[in-house]
């Protein structure tokens, strides 16, 4: 429901931002909200105080003539009567309502279902909005929360409009002057992160120090190159220390970015190219300048984009070099990026990793870069440090001033620079939506039922970086660590060491605690760079995950080696993706043990008491279950492509969004019969790891099925916790059973609603 609820608020904050005329934004607004609620009629009345009445001010699908004509007074039907009360009203047959009432010539005769929900904030009412249909049942549950939800946001932007009327009227004719310097502009890019960041701009202009070198010669290249190889071995210095740093604030894995700065100093034909350049008589200064030139022209020419990307790593490097070579000769070339106050917003025409780890990172709330796209390295690392970063945002700089308040939007791509008040009120109740601070009042209450069955609740994670915050939200060790992304972030493959390293340190994050590490589940949706995967019609039909290691044995066994040496320091679980057939799980088991003979043979320390599982992610194991528990020691639910392969719904795809709901009464009883199955296998670990697990209406049933062992994102930890220790184990089984027998999710949403409300949990629904 939330993803429903942000994108239509993602719809309405481009509206806002797209229009000036309040007209027109709620013209627009009722489309988007019948379209994505699925309303034959959506109709907006404004409250004007002084005629106190309320006044049709928007519809889609009733009479457009009739805007601005039809007044209704409070109380005055049904939309009047849900002003007056300040409640909804959501029924069916409206003209049985005692306060119906007809407007002529609107068409409205033919609606038989009526939702009308009072447009509120802070206390006061400022209109109405409705949906109709023509079907005579009440709109559910589901489409009512949402109307709740963004109708908040409705109400605020009529507000500031109203309140924009005011001070427009009062305004001196100097004072348009000033409202046309301080005009909105929204700039789009590529989004590189997720988030909304809210901040002040600083700016932050490269110097193109090779455009600004002037080509000189020299009587001593000796001389020259014994600069460059000086230049070098200290460049080399400082990219060790930048690695350094990188490392102390993300991970090793991020920190990567740097031993590609490494490769580019110890590349023998990019040496010889600088070298060359002197040999000609030029500068080590000029012929860096003339390398660099030469480079950028090769790279801009590749079609790959990430190569293009690799043209600014290439970059940094040679300025590094030059940098170094202008102060051995005396001269000041620094331009540290000096970052005041928190929450700043660097507007940059280019970033490269190396400039971002030189900035106080903490005082960064976001990035907006000119160039680059979400592949850029500085845009992984962004993400890794949780920045909101938008890239590609061109011509950007031009129009944004050095302390500018400023919006950026991830999740609509836009940038909001010296927003409009509506833009403002709009992100204020957007925020307060997404972001809330862990709920630490159950850190220290065991995670038990009700009636004291313990409920083991782990983290997701795929970086290093997300381990500082397992104890924050009270995850008990991890649960799913997906690797893909410390294979995604290189160009090339990590070697064996790089790996254990990563995982190692993991494992002593994790201190004792269980680590469930996931082997890669690359496939054509999540490529590499350096795995050739072929065009494929339906790729996620197609090679991934164990479809890809069984046929990459190389790959698949420098992984296991890495982890299985990582896993003596702790305790070790595996998991394995996208098994679909037992022989799948029969070949991955000798892969496993000739590893593990090999590292024995080699006396190298390995996890020899490490627990082996597969994802159950693919519906052909559903009914296979015992043959497959002959070969893995647990089982994780992968309800993310479970859900996706059951309903044939591409999970990716918002089209067919809707149709993917864990509270599915067809997906519940797959749940349910799979607790069943587990239950004769008492030696058996059954887990879940799919989102659903830390979705709080889910928790009664997967508990009512048998499940125990939870993994999911750590900021849902604290209300699963929660919703189960509010419940008897019976109580939750009685409640799936109530359900399994339902036709819709709608429905089962009704049931545990109700349910939470009788059990306290009112501020989860
Ligand atoms: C899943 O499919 O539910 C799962 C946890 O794996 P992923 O989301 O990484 O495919
Ligand atoms: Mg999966």
């Amino acid at each position: 429901m939330l993803s429903k609820i942000l994108t239509i608020l993602r719809k309405i904050s481009k509206i806002i931002a797209e229009n000036d005329d309040q007209a027109q934004v709620l013209d627009e607004i009722v489309k988007v909200l019948s379209k994505n609620l699925d309303a034959e009629v959506c109709s907006i009345y404004i409250y004007d105080e002084e005629a106190n009445e309320l006044v049709l001010s928007a519809t889609c699908g009733l009479n457009s003539d009739l805007v601005g004509k039809v007044r209704l007074k409070p109380g005055e039907g049904v939309t009047g009567t849900a002003f007056k009360s300040g409640e909804i009203v959501n029924i069916s047959n409206p003209e049985k309502h005692p306060r119906y009432k007809f407007v002529r010539g609107s068409g409205e005769e033919r609606y038989k279902s009526f939702l009308s929900v009072p447009l509120t904030v802070s206390g006061r009412c400022v209109g109405v909005l409705n949906l109709q249909n023509a079907g005579d049942v009440p709109f559910t549950l589901s489409i009512t929360d949402v109307v709740k939800s963004v109708c908040t946001q409705i109400a605020n932007l009529i507000i500031s409009s109203k309140m924009l009327k005011v001070l427009a009227s009062e305004s001196e004719p100097g004072a348009k002057g000033l409202a046309r310097k301080q005009k909105q502009v929204i700039v789009r890019g590529v989004s590189a992160n997720v988030g909304i960041a809210v901040g002040t701009a600083v700016i932050y202009v490269k110097r193109d120090y090779f455009a600004e070198i002037k080509l000189e010669k020299t009587i001593d290249d000796s001389k020259e190159i014994l600069l460059l190889e000086h230049a070098i071995k200290a460049a080399r210095k400082e990219t060790s220390e930048l690695g350094r740093k990188a490392v102390s604030l993300i991970s090793e894995a991020d920190a990567s970015i740097f031993d590609v700065h490494i490769l580019f100093l110890d590349d023998k034909t990019l040496l010889d190219a600088i070298k060359l350049k002197i040999s000609e008589g030029y500068t080590v200064e000029s012929s860096l300048k003339l390398v660099n030139d030469d480079y950028q022209k090769k790279f801009s020419r590749l079609q790959e984009q990430i190569f293009r990307e690799k043209a600014l790593d290439l970059k940094d490097v040679l300025l590094r070099i030059y940098k170094i070579v202008r102060s051995i000769r005396g001269a000041e070339t620094k331009s540290e990026i000096e970052v005041e106050h928190s929450r700043q917003i660097i507007f940059t025409n280019e970033l490269l990793p190396s400039d971002l780890f030189k900035m106080p990172i903490d005082k960064i709330a976001g990035i907006v870069c000119e160039r680059g796209g979400a592949t850029a390295h500085v845009a992984i690392l962004a993400r890794a440090l949780n920045i909101p970063a938008i890239m590609g945002a061109k011509d950007t700089i031009s129009q944004v001033r050095a302390n500018d308040e400023v919006i950026l939007d991830c999740h609509a791509e836009n940038v909001y620079i010296r927003p409009s008040e509506n833009v403002r009120a709009h992100f204020r109740d957007l925020l307060a939506l997404t972001s809330s601070e862990p709920d630490d009042s159950l850190l220290d209450k065991d995670s038990v039922t009700e009636d004291g069955t313990e409920i083991s609740l782990r983290a997701n994670i795929s970086l290093i970086s997300e381990t500082s915050v397992l104890r924050r939200y009270g995850a008990k060790g991890i649960g799913l660590y997906r690797t893909e992304f410390l294979f995604m972030i290189r160009e090339y493959m990590p070697s064996e060491d790089s790996q254990y390293q990563v995982y190692l340190k993991i494992f002593k994050e994790v201190k004792g605690e269980e680590v469930t590490v996931r082997v890669l589940d690359i496939g054509a949706d999540k490529p590499l760079p350096y795995v050739k995967i072929p065009q494929e019609d339906n790729p996620v039909l197609g090679w991934r995950g164990i479809r890809v290691l069984l046929s990459q044995k190389e790959l698949f066994k420098t992984q296991l080696r890495a982890i299985l040496r990582a896993g003596a320091q702790g305790r070790l679980k595996i998991l394995f993706p996208m098994v679909s057939c037992v022989s799948q799980m029969i070949e991955t088991r000798q892969v496993l043990s000739e590893v593990e003979s090999e590292l024995h043979a080699k006396n190298i320390p390995h996890s020899d008491n490490y627990k082996v599982g597969m994802m159950l992610e693919v519906p052909s194991v559903i009914f296979s279950i015992e043959e497959f528990l002959e070969y893995v020691d647990f089982m994780s639910i992968g309800t993310n492509d479970l859900i996706q392969y059951s309903f044939a719904v591409d999970r990716g795809n918002e089209m067919v969004s809707s149709l993917f709901n864990p509270l599915h009464p067809s997906f519940l009883k797959i749940i349910s019969h799979i607790g069943h199955v587990f239950k004769s296998y008492p030696g058996k670990g059954l887990a879940m790891c799919g989102e659903m697990a830390g979705n709080p209406y889910a928790i009664p049933f997967i508990i009512g099925a048998g499940i125990r062992d939870l993994s999911m994102g750590p900021k849902s930890i604290p209300p699963v916790k929660r919703v189960l220790r509010a419940y008897t184990v019976k109580e939750c089984e009685d409640l799936l059973d109530e359900v399994v027998s339902l036709h819709n999710p709608e429905s089962v949403e009704c049931v545990v609603k109700q349910s939470f409300i009788r059990k306290g949990l009112k501020n989860l629904i």
